[in-house]
């Protein structure tokens, strides 16, 4: 049988794994719908290899130049946000979730309705709005598939031995390219050099996120809603060979882990196969070849984004919201050089001791809507912070 996939997000770094599954398995999978923001010939070369039934481009100043470069594909172009809400709608057996941040909510939201199989790669989608989320996947019985690979290992461990043994569950980070460093070396250190991350090849806010640590506390609350457990059953270690990526302590203190190459399309694949188990083209782990494996404990002084993160988890209600809608702000402004990479930590820390003090801050979010009006205020408060830091 064919099955139909959407892909949100198909010119980023996880879409093109997620293809390279697709040019494997070319009977099994058909892609019927694809998004892009910016990148309109990436879309539209994808659009004439593919055959989608429809692509957008969520930017929508780009709409005449799609149009007039699909013209003769026989693939129709759609535009802006309703145009993405358009390709989350066309119906498929798997949806990837691949946008980067706050913007793939309402999308993938949107994608859940079908009540069909959602790859979730955009964590963002959790921090920002977790019970909302996960509370509508449920009542469109939709089956949420963990495309991170810490998340991914995690669903495969749990999934075997039941989430009732579970004691707790470690994620490991591979500790980025400053592992090891203290503050004062990274006061200088320019984009460039934090988005070259020493395991893993990503776009560029993950890869920041995985510089600052963020990404691996954005982590714990992405594993907090997916599977439902609280946060003291959740801890990080340091593995640098980024081969074990998700270990469990069962009640009995058995600890299982679950070791996989540093390669996307491998938990990528686990999900559009899922529940059968398909076979990537990727380099298996050589254990000999790796010798030994080393964890250690984060360094929460240095790497604040972290305790920042975890501190949001602990606060609940639109504490994560926030965190995201800083980081993301923060992240950006970094990516232009408008502010440091210590900023970075800072602006969110600044950002959260704000709305920790304020008496919503305990309020769930029931609504695209609300969450939406929350992130947007909280964008604002971080822009301002910007410009005071960048002057
Ligand atoms: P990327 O920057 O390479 O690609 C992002 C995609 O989102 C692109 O197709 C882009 O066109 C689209 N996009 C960007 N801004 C948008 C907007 N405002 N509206 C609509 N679409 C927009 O990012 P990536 O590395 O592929 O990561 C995608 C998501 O997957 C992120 O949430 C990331 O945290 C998560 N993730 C990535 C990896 C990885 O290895 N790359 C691993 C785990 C999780
Ligand atoms: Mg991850």
């Amino acid at each position: 049988m064919t099955l139909r996939i959407s892909l949100l997000g198909a010119t980023g770094s996880i879409g093109a794994s997620t293809l390279a599954i697709v040019d494997q398995y070319p009977d099994r999978f058909r892609v019927v719908a694809l998004s892009a923001h910016n990148d309109v010939a990436g879309l539209v070369t994808l659009a004439k290899k593919y055959q989608p039934e429809v692509v957008a481009i969520s930017n929508p100043e780009h709409r005449d130049v799609l149009e007039e470069a699909l013209r003769g594909t026989g693939v129709r172009g759609v535009s802006g946000s309703e145009g993405l809400l358009e390709i989350a709608q066309v119906q498929a057996d798997f949806i990837m979730a691949a946008i980067v941040g706050f913007a793939g909510l309402a999308p993938t939201l949107e994608a859940l309705k079908q009540g069909s199989r959602v790859g979730l790669a955009n964590k963002e989608c959790l921090v920002a709005a977790g019970d909302l989320f996960m509370g509508e996947a449920r009542r469109y019985g939709a089956t949420v598939l963990p495309v991170d690979s810490e998340h991914n290992a995690a669903f495969q461990l749990i999934e075997a031995h039941g989430v009732e043994e579970l004691e707790t569950l470690i994620l490991t980070a591979s500790g980025g390219p400053f592992l090891g460093q203290s503050i004062s070396a990274l006061e200088n250190v320019t984009p460039e050099q934090a988005v070259k991350h020493p395991t893993w090849s990503m776009g560029q806010k993950i890869s920041i996120d995985s510089a600052t640590l963020m990404n691996k506390g954005l982590e714990l609350i992405e594993a907090h809603h997916l599977f439902r457990i609280n946060q003291g059953q959740l801890d990080v270690l340091v593995h640098p060979q980024s081969v074990v990526h998700a270990i469990t302590v069962l009640r009995d203190g058995s600890m299982i882990s679950h070791q996989a190459p540093a390669d996307m399309r491998a938990p990528i694949i686990h999900c559009m196969g899922w529940p059968e188990r398909l076979s990537p083209n990727i380099k298996r782990v050589n254990l000999a070849d790796i010798g030994h494996l080393s964890f250690f404990e984060p360094d929460r002084d240095v790497f604040k984004c972290l305790a920042l993160a975890e501190q949001a988890m602990k606060s609940g209600g639109a504490a994560p919201t926030a965190l995201n809608a800083a980081n993301e702000v923060a992240v950006g402004s970094f990516l232009k050089s408008k502010i440091g990479f210590l900023d970075i930590g800072n602006l969110v820390q600044t950002v959260m001791e704000k709305i920790i003090a304020r008496p919503d801050s305990g309020q769930t979010f029931k609504t695209l809507d609300a969450v939406s009006a929350f992130d947007q205020e909280i964008r604002l408060i971080a822009d301002d912070l910007v410009v005071k830091v960048s002057k």
